[in-house]
């Protein structure tokens, strides 16, 4: 029984154009995107087995292939509603409070994901993110889809810098497809997703 499914898109594949081209979103959703999800579902079916079996001769093949799929997953789910064709502009309320409170200001939260999208050294992603522990937003960059992150501070804002994100249209301009990203952000999804995410409470009291 598989567990995940591809999430439809709210959105017509062109409808971010100019900013992002339809062939890009088609292949990144239907193509990239999929694969994930069947990636999931075919580990989580083998550590069934494993289970079951008790063989776990695979085991850290299996966790790792499940953090990579699985990571993979979750973060174009979130970018697909990350994405607006009414996007851009600047976030509001108690999340552009929260951004000045813990990251200075907007402008400077911008160009931390900026930078670190930027400067992701092979494949991987930029992410704003709520730490449940401290309490606060934070700026990962994000190796892969699971490396270099800390446990258990959900992303609420993510920027896809795999060369399959923007390739296509953008060629070797990073700069391009960030200026780009931002002139699509959904704040509306951000500012819901940052409202659940600040109900986790992780302090130790
Ligand atoms: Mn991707």
């Amino acid at each position: 029984m598989a567990q995940y499914a591809l999430p439809e898109l709210a959105y017509d594949y062109a409808a971010l154009e100019p900013h992002l081209s339809a062939r890009i979103l088609e292949l990144h959703h239907d193509k990239h995107h999929a694969a994930y999800v069947a990636g999931a579902n075919t580990v989580l079916e083998r550590l069934s087995d494993a289970r079951a079996s008790g063989d776990y001769g695979s085991i850290n093949q299996l966790e790792k292939n499940l953090a990579f799929h699985l990571s993979g997953h979750i973060l174009h789910s979130i970018l697909w509603r990350n994405l607006s064709p009414d996007g851009g502009g600047r976030p509001e309320g108690e999340l552009a409070a929260a951004i000045d409170e813990h990251l200075g200001s907007f402008d400077e939260c911008r160009a931390q994901l900026t930078e670190a999208a930027m400067n992701v050294q092979g494949s991987g992603w930029g992410a704003l993110s709520w730490e449940p522990m401290g309490g606060r937003l934070i700026v990962e960059q994000v190796y892969d889809h699971q490396g270099n992150v800390g446990q258990g501070g959900p992303p609420l804002l993510v920027l896809d810098m795999w060369e399959h994100a923007y390739y296509l249209q953008y060629e070797n301009r990073k700069a391009e497809w960030v200026a780009a990203f931002w002139e699509l952000a959904n704040w509306v999804d951000v500012s819901e997703r940052f409202e659940k995410a600040r109900s986790i409470d992780l302090s130790l009291g």
